[in-house]
């Protein structure tokens, strides 16, 4: 039976991605060796490492001025390089969700930490409005989607500081103005590639303002110098990649990806809020168009395995939510068909109907 996967992450990844990375883990670019078994500086891997950062430039847009490197260390590792390197006196962060929680323990080993606004009051279920942000920040870090909680940014905030946003669950899914940032990070098991690497968009006129020493592999400057070549990189999740990006610019860039985003969004929210007996758990001006977060209704509470269960019965898989919201997620990345988004409705309304 086909599986309809709404894991969070790692998550669904296109047939096109899978089946050329498969491809290349038996023959890679026609070497007759595995991708696994070559050199990173071999002049194969050098090209699909630099068309790679070029597609990354080319869909989002990235102007003049910035790097894109592709780490290790995932985006945790992340929540303490983006310190290390930008944080001199003080930095602001917004507090919506577990991830934020981290990255602002991170931040407060390197200096000042203003948390500027958080929803942990409310479990995190909207993105606080109306917030300062205090111009002599080094940077106002926040959480584009919160990838547990199903509450999204869809925009670029508009503050006097340089922005640096862990886009994890979201990057690729709207055009973003990359000129108001100095960092954007997102590890690539969400909406990318296999769990290993990071993308890194760093401004390189934000870098060498701290006075700290920074470990060689902890500053960006190693990375941007050598191209992601400092070390080894993480071969096999960037040819991944680079088949993912090629995917998306085949479909029609970001804005298409974001219309169908959308698309899907709306139909599975629909669903939700004519329900008589799901509901959503996030507040409706914040819903990620990513992952979608609800819960049954009280008087149904007890048909919540039920209904996990009933819709194994049609190949969906990865629909329970995180322990810190209970029910139900469903993870709807660029990868997701809209026809399994709709196998999942059809489920809720074939549940119902029988309850
Ligand atoms: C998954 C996720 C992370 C953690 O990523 P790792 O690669 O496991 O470190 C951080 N931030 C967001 C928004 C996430 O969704």
């Amino acid at each position: 039976m086909k599986k309809h996967n709404f894991y969070a992450g790692p998550s669904i990844l296109s047939e096109y991605t899978i089946k050329n990375t498969a491809d290349a883990v038996l023959n890679f670019a026609g070497t007759g060796l595995s991708l696994m078994e070559i050199s990173h500086r071999s002049k194969e891997f050098t090209a699909v490492i630099e068309e790679a950062q070029a597609l990354v430039k080319e869909l989002l847009e990235v102007p003049a001025g910035y790097e894109v490197l592709f780490l290790g260390g995932g985006a945790s590792l992340q929540f303490c390089m983006v310190p290390y390197n930008l944080l001199n006196k003080k930095a602001a962060y917004l507090e919506t969700g577990t991830w934020a929680v981290n990255a602002i323990k991170e931040a407060r080993l390197f200096g000042e930490v203003d948390v500027v606004a958080s929803s942990k009051e409310a479990n995190f279920s909207y993105i606080p409005k109306g917030y300062t942000v205090p111009d002599d920040a080094d940077y106002f870090h926040f959480t584009s989607n919160n990838t547990i909680y199903g509450t999204e940014m869809r925009f670029d905030p508009d503050v006097k500081v340089p922005l640096v946003a862990d886009m994890s669950s979201d990057i690729f899914s709207r055009p973003v103005d990359v000129s108001k940032y100095d960092v954007i990070y997102a590890g690539a098991q969400k909406n990318l590639a296999p769990a290993g690497v990071t993308i890194v968009i760093v401004k390189e006129s934000a870098l060498g303002h701290v006075e700290r020493a920074i470990p060689t592999m902890l500053d960006y400057r190693t990375h941007v110098k050598k191209g992601s070549m400092f070390n080894t990189p993480p071969c096999l999740p960037i040819y991944a990649a680079l088949q993912t990006l090629k995917y998306y610019k085949e479909l029609g860039g970001i804005k298409e990806m974001e219309r169908r985003d959308l698309e899907k969004a709306a139909i599975l929210y629909d669903a939700i809020d004519s329900s008589k007996m799901f509901v959503g758990t996030a507040a409706h001006e914040d819903r990620s168009i990513m992952n979608v977060c609800f819960v049954m209704k009280e008087e149904y509470k007890e048909l919540e395995s039920a209904f996990i269960e009933f819709a194994g019965t049609k190949g969906i898989v990865g629909i329970k939510g995180h322990r810190s919201v209970g029910g139900f997620r469903a993870s709807i990345y660029n990868a997701m068909p809209k026809s399994s988004v709709e196998v999942l409705i059809d489920a809720m309304k074939e549940f119902e109907k029988n309850h």
